[in-house]
């Protein structure tokens, strides 16, 4: 989990009251569609929802405890034990954290976003927080935390597994293309995505969001193509682009910081799922990482003496490549 501190955002220490909240964590939305894209957009809108709040509002603070910017970095708001001004209610605020997911409206989250929660719930267990989850709105009337957030507050998508271990010097997380696996897809993010995005006609922005994957799509539909939303080689070609090229195959392929369990939908699921074929696992390569994928990793883990957890880090993720195969 990346953690970003208040210093990130220039700011000093809360000027919020003490409380300890030990309920659980409760879920918000920005309200309005934010169209956030990329970590700086998200810092940019963290740090305007902190002017808004004690300059509009003349609260001490910025009202929330953490926001999940949409690359899955964590923000701090106000932070461990502070009363909030988010839940509405006097008890809501001093009894339960709360976390704003950088997204408004009918927007969906990005499956990095899901993950922040999901770490940022295992943060705070490790610190005698109760693992529920609530949304605003089971604490006042308000539409808040949107449908979307609200399902997967009902439907336990956040009460998954998270890696609640904090790193406040990491990279920007950002899913980037780079990967070498020769695909564009969603929530990809990179100058090598415009040239595509023009060819279909969309706003040539570098991001791979749901607009650029729905014409992906359209344009796989009229022409014949096979419909997934991916812009493979095929696809590329058919644009008269030119597909990224696969790195070389120098044998061990840098680990692409995505964690990979719980469903982790990336191109690295993929690559990791053919590596283990190629060593002779029984492994299907679809590119979900469901749990037919983890119980190989288990095995795996086992057999490699790693910590078995069916969880590919970088230490798993090397060992696909380094590790002898036996
Ligand atoms: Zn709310």
């Amino acid at each position: 989990m990346i953690l970003r501190p208040r210093s990130y955002f220039g700011w000093g220490a809360s000027g919020a009251d003490y409380a300890n909240p030990d309920s659980g964590l409760v879920i918000h939305y920005n309200g309005a569609a934010t169209g956030l894209k990329t970590q700086a957009d998200c810092v940019r809108y963290w740090k305007g929802v902190r002017s808004s709040h004690v300059n509009g509002n003349g609260w001490a603070d910025l009202g929330y405890s953490f926001g999940v910017a949409v690359n899955g970095e964590v923000f701090t708001g106000r932070g461990l034990n502070k009363y909030q001004a988010a839940q509405g209610t006097t008890s809501g605020n001093s009894n339960w954290y709360s976390v704003s997911l950088m997204i408004g409206g009918n927007e969906q989250p990005t499956p990095a976003q899901i993950q922040g929660v999901r770490d940022l719930r295992a943060y705070l267990m490790a610190r005698g927080v109760s693992g529920a989850i609530r949304g605003h709105r089971d604490f006042v009337s308000t539409s808040c935390p949107g449908t979307p957030l609200y399902r997967m507050v009902q439907d336990g998508t956040f009460g998954k597994k998270g890696n609640g271990t904090p790193n406040t010097g990491g990279g920007s997380g950002e899913y980037r293309p780079e990967n070498g696996d020769g695909l564009f897809q969603l929530y990809e993010y990179g100058d090598a995505i415009k040239p595509l995005q023009a060819k279909l006609g969309v706003t040539a922005d570098g991001y791979y969001g749901p607009g650029t994957e729905a014409a992906v799509r359209a344009y796989q539909k009229a022409n014949g193509l096979d419909v997934d939303g991916i812009a493979g080689p095929a696809t590329l070609a058919h644009l008269g682009l030119t597909a990224p090229a696969a790195k070389p195959d120098s044998g061990v392929r840098a680990w692409p910081g995505v964690y990979l369990k719980d469903y982790t939908a990336h191109s690295s699921v993929r690559t990791y799922q053919q590596r283990m074929r190629d060593r002779g696992w029984s492994i299907g390569v679809d590119g979900q990482y469901g749990p037919a994928s983890a119980r190989v990793t288990r095995q795996f883990q086992q057999e490699k003496r790693l910590g078995v957890d069916g969880i590919v880090g970088p230490d798993t993720w090397a060992a696909a490549w380094t590790a002898p195969v036996t």
